[in-house]
């Protein structure tokens, strides 16, 4: 059962008003009780004194003339009266001089007197009056009253005492029906107004006012408290949407800005190359047709000028390949890695028959959700790197494989290598633009490589690490969500 406190208020009116008047019945019943005892002992002790005046007058001449015959023949007239049990004359000196006994007390001892006192004893009055001759006490008369006891009436008083609280408390019920709905139906309004703010945000309800009193206080109090929430909500929305207004305008002049940049950066590129272009072409027109005239350290020269034209070209190359990376929408698709890595190889194929390096592909490689483009990208960034990184005197051997991850949600592309290796505390900067471990004359490159595979992965929505331990090979790999999963 749920304790008190937590029925609803409803409940907890109804039964107060119902417990209060039941408690005030059983009140009224316990007065009315002790009321009827008392009314009724003080109704026995009015008539049974009188009944011993009248016996003290009769019985005065009995004993002034010892007539004991007239004594018993004034006691034998209390007969008639069922409720007197015993009745007696004593004499002067307080010996019974007369008596009468009901037939059904058997033999009765009668009390020593008392002047002129009563008491209640069990169920009885036992009364004693003077009788006087003159001035002078000549005996005194005892009367045993035998009382119906106030209780025997009990089963009646109950029977009335339930029909009236049966009464009563339908009444009540109906009472505390509408007297609850008086002062718990403004609280449920408002219970049932605040839990509809709670659920649907909506602070534009308004709670209806019933009275004046505390309740009609509360309401007022609650729906001025919902109209400075909704004018709050009204002034956050207004700002949310010049917010929102700002930055649009602020996101269309940054894409303008940007498309601005992007042209500019590509018109810079495109003519920074073609002086590049020229010089590496004109250094090699030296090597070629006046290599011959030249001394050695001319001949060196003339390479380095070739050299760092090239390298200072694929740094433009891949700097514009990063920087459109960032900003490009990319569309996505269901790639297949079979073909892409097929299409990869042959790419780098001179570079792989020069190294005599040896390409294994693992077969039925699953299909990933990403961007074509940039996926091959990143694809051919990590083989050639695979290539590149490996010690002058080994052959590459690179394996390509994937497999699907053990939540099945994507697939891990892996790029594995037995080249120099990477120490693990290298294994995070290496993904930063412009971050290598060797220099140009031990390895050549721009640092841009993996950083254009991490930012091309991330946009991917995908992972990017490596496995690695210095000299002990590479396994770069990428986590990419699984086409199906998509
Ligand atoms: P780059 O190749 O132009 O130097 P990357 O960004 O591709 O630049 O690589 C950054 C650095 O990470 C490299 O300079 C190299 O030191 C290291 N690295 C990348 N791939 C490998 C690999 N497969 N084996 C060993 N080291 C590697």
């Amino acid at each position: 059962m749920r304790p008190f406190r937590d029925i609803s208020i409803q409940r907890k009116v109804t039964l107060v008003i119902l417990l209060t008047s039941l408690f005030a019945l059983v009140l009224t019943m316990v007065a009315l009780l002790v009321y009827e005892v008392f009314v009724f002992e003080e109704n026995a002790l009015k008539n049974l004194s009188s009944e011993a005046g009248i016996i003290a007058v009769s019985a005065q001449p009995a004993l002034d003339f010892d007539d004991k015959n007239l004594a018993d023949e004034i006691l034998s007239r209390v007969k008639a009266n069922h409720q007197i049990a015993a009745a007696c004359i004593y004499d002067k000196d307080g010996m019974v001089f007369a008596s009468c006994v009901r037939a059904d007390l058997g033999s009765y001892e009668f009390p020593v007197p008392e002047i002129d006192s009563h008491r209640f004893e069990k169920n009885s009055l036992l009364l004693f009056r003077h009788i006087n001759s003159g001035s002078d006490m000549i005996g005194q008369v005892f009367l045993r009253y035998d009382l119906e006891s106030p209780f025997a009436a009990l089963p009646h008083y109950a029977a009335i005492f339930g029909v009236i609280s049966l009464v009563l408390l339908v009444i009540a019920l109906f009472f505390a029906a509408w007297l609850q709905r008086l002062i718990s139906r403004p609280i449920l309004e408002l219970a049932r107004s605040a839990q509809l703010v709670k659920d649907r945000g909506d602070f534009s309800a308004r709670v209806p006012k019933y009275s004046e009193d505390e309740c009609g206080q509360l309401t007022d109090t609650f729906n001025d408290m919902l109209d400075a929430l909704q004018k709050g909500q009204d002034e956050l929305a207004r700002h949310a949407s010049e917010l929102e207004r700002r930055v649009e305008e602020r996101t269309a002049s940054q894409r303008e800005t940007i498309a601005f940049l992007e042209s500019f950066c590509y018109t810079i590129a495109h003519d920074l190359r073609a002086p590049l272009r020229s010089m590496a072409g004109f250094a090699a027109a030296i090597v070629d047709d006046y290599g011959p005239r030249l001394d050695e350290a001319g001949r060196h020269y003339a390479q380095r000028i070739i050299d760092s034209a090239q390298r200072m070209d694929r740094l433009i190359m891949d700097l514009l390949v990063f920087g459109r990376l960032s900003q490009q929408d990319l569309t996505f698709s269901a790639l297949d890695l079979n073909a892409m890595t097929q299409k990869v190889v042959q790419t780098l194929g001179d570079d792989i028959q020069t190294k005599r390096a040896e390409i294994t592909v693992q077969p039925n490689l699953p299909e990933v959700w990403g961007n074509n483009a940039v996926l091959e990208q990143i694809l051919t960034n990590l083989i050639a790197n695979a290539l590149k990184f490996c010690h002058p005197d080994s052959r590459p051997r690179i394996r390509v494989g994937a497999q699907t991850t053990t939540n099945g949600k994507n697939v891990r592309l892996w790029v594995h290598d037995n080249g120099i290796g990477i120490a693990p505390e290298h294994h995070e900067r290496i993904f930063r633009a412009f971050e290598r471990l060797h220099s140009n004359n031990e390895y050549t490159g721009t640092g841009i490589g993996l950083a254009i595979v991490k930012q091309g992965v991330e946009r991917m929505k995908g992972h990017v690490g490596v496995d690695s331990a210095s000299g002990q090979g590479s396994t770069f790999w990428i986590e990419l969500p699984r086409a199906e999963a998509a």
